[in-house]
Formats: C-alpha cells, sequence, structure tokens
C-alpha cells in the first residue's frame, strides 16, 4: 500500500502498488460497512475514469484512493490511536518471560504482549527467534506454500503544466513482454490539477520481473524506459523518476491457506498469468480490516 512523492515536488504522487480496490458482489454485504466508511470520509472514491482493457466482473464495483491508496493505511492508523514509528526493520522475535521480545536492525529489542505479523508471508518464514519453533510443521507447509510473483514499478513524475495527451487514465497491454500496464495515476485518481503536476505509473510483467529480479536497479529502469517509449513515444520528459522492485508482488497459491485460516481474505484474478498479489492483509489478525478483493494489473 504505497503512494510515492515526486523528487521536486511532494504534491505530486503516484501509487505505485496498489492501483483500486475492487468489490465484488459476493462480498458486498459482509464489507459494506469498510467501504461506506472510507467513501463517506473521501478516502475512497468511484473509479469513473477510463481504464483500456479492465476486465470488469459482473456486479463488481471499483474504488480509488484519491489521496493514494497509502492514505486507506494511514486512515485506520490514525483511527486507532496507536503511536506509529515508522522504518523499523524487525529481525528477530523471541519469548521473553511470557511476553514477545522484538528485535530490529537498529536500536534495543522492545517487549510487547500481542505482535501483528502484515508483512509478506516469505518475510515472516524469514525472521529469526522462538517464532519459528511456535509454528507447527502443518502450518508451516501451508505458509511455505503461499508464493509469490515479482515484477518492477516505475513512477514518472512530472512538472504542473505538463500535458499528458492520451484518452485513457489507464491501460493494460496484452502485446509488450516488458510492460502490462501503465497509468496516468493522478487522472486515474480523478485529481488532475493545474497546480499540481501529473504522474505515470508503469507496471511490468511477471515474467519482466522474474527474468530482472537480481538486475540493477538503473538498468532495469532504462529497460522499462524504452519499451515505454516505443508504447508511448509522445511521453514528456519527467523531471523525476522512481524504480521500484515488488519482490513479493502477487501472491500466487494463496486462497487454500485463506480459507483454513478463516480470515478475511483478497482475492485477485489477473489477466497476466501468475499475477496474484500478497498474503499480508489477509493473514493479519487485525480486528478491522479492508480487503482488496481484486486486482486486475
Ligand atoms: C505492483 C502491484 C500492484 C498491485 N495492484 C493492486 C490493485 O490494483 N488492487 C489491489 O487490491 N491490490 C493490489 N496489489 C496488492 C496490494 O498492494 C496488497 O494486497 C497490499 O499492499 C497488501 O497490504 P498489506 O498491508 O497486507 O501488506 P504490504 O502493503 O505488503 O505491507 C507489508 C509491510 O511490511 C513491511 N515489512 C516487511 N518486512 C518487514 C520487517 N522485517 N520488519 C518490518 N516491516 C516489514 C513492508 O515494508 C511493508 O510496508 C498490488 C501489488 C503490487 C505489488
Amino acid at each position: 500500500m504505497s503512494t510515492s512523492r515526486g523528487a521536486g515536488d511532494a504534491a505530486c504522487t503516484a501509487d505505485l502498488g496498489a492501483q483500486y480496490i475492487t468489490l465484488e458482489a459476493e462480498r458486498a454485504q459482509p464489507h459494506r460497512s469498510f467501504y461506506e466508511e472510507l467513501l463517506s470520509h473521501g478516502i475512497l472514491q468511484q473509479l469513473t475514469a477510463r481504464i483500456e482493457g479492465m476486465v470488469v466482473k459482473k456486479g463488481s464495483c471499483n474504488y480509488v484512493a484519491p489521496q493514494g491508496i497509502s492514505s486507506v493505511v494511514k486512515y485506520y492508523l490514525k483511527q486507532s490511536g496507536a503511536d506509529v514509528f515508522y522504518e523499523q526493520h524487525v529481525t528477530r522475535i523471541s519469548l521473553r518471560d511470557g511476553k514477545w521480545e522484538v528485535s530490529r536492525k537498529t536500536g534495543p529489542p522492545e517487549l510487547f504482549d500481542i505482535v501483528i505479523l502484515t508483512m509478506p508471508v516469505p518475510q515472516i518464514l524469514h525472521l529469526q527467534g522462538d517464532i519459528v519453533n511456535i509454528i507447527n510443521e502443518s502450518q508451516k507447509q501451508q505458509l511455505e506454500s503461499v508464493s509469490y510473483s515479482s515484477r518492477y514499478a516505475l513512477g514518472l513524475f512530472y512538472e504542473a503544466g505538463t500535458r499528458i495527451d492520451v484518452p485513457w487514465a489507464a491501460q493494460y497491454i496484452t502485446d509488450n513482454p516488458c510492460i502490462r500496464f501503465i497509468s496516468i495515476d493522478n487522472k486515474k485518481r480523478n485529481i488532475e490539477s493545474p497546480e499540481i503536476g501529473s504522474s505515470v505509473v508503469v507496471h511490468t510483467t511477471v515474467t519482466f520481473g522474474s527474468k530482472y529480479l537480481d538486475s540493477d536497479l538503473t538498468e532495469v529502469q532504462q529497460l522499462i524506459l524504452s519499451h515505454l517509449e516505443r508504447i508511448l513515444p509522445s511521453l514528456p520528459k519527467p523531471s523525476s523518476i522512481k524504480c521500484q522492485k515488488w519482490r513479493y508482488s502477487q501472491k500466487v497459491a494463496w486462497q487454500d491457506l485463506c480459507k483454513r485460516e478463516g480470515r478475511i481474505s483478497q482475492q485477485c484474478h489477473a489477466p497476466d498469468p501468475g499475477c496474484d498479489h500478497g498474503a499480508a492483509l489477509s493473514c493479519a489478525r487485525a480486528p478491522r480490516q479492508i480487503s482488496h478483493e481484486k486486482y486486475t494489473a
């Protein structure tokens, strides 16, 4: 759920990960209150912009987050009243006198009554300490069966007034080995304004993501840009660019786990084979969750 800012203009933002949230008919009832709340606070808005090549399932409804997808998480964090500490890389979780001792990359370990993990499953399994021993063999097998595809995202940030002349807000690309999805992000989020620069988001195909997973980020960026130029030759030069690697992009085999665990789940169908995403949210035990039912990028 990440929203990035342009290097020279903090008001110019782009969602490099999740693009929109789809509420499917079968989940409309149990999840209605979440959507109503987020819609009434302007955190979500119905997606009205033109998305070419989008597969729309009957009875489903798509929503965008005008202030960026991270605003959904920020909204719930604010409501919780919790003190939030960012940039804390957890490395080890151990039991100490009936409490959880959490160690980080930097700083001393701290004790907690309850720990909720919402990171991608492989990252949970890589944690050190007692956490690995409290997961029994069967749970471990289930968790290990959750695998992820990888892909890259590119964010192009423009100065205010730069015109991006395309008739759509986003487009799924089906005939390019590198690029799967392009979005004029501010247009998609319905926040076009002469004062704020536009942003363009590009997602690669899963095949490209896997092939270049451990390549140099600058080289990957150049490759994506060269493909982008062929698809959109008249795209203006951006004032800044951000290239993001999503090692754990979409879940490939998670449905069984979520069903068995009886948690609120995400369901991601994608025209790009092997394009499902992230177990993290569905496996968290957070009391109030919004789920991302469908992702088609
Ligand atoms: C390219 C892309 C496009 C997507 N498009 C859509 C879409 O259109 N619609 C949709 O519904 N979903 C989409 N998704 C999926 C969506 O982003 C995820 O379902 C969602 O982000 C899951 O949220 P989360 O909070 O559970 O986990 P995440 O957003 O993955 O957050 C996990 C967090 O854990 C942190 N973390 C990991 N390891 C550690 C550690 N050791 N210590 C501390 N923190 C750690 C990470 O930094 C991260 O902030 C997309 C994903 C990608 C990558």
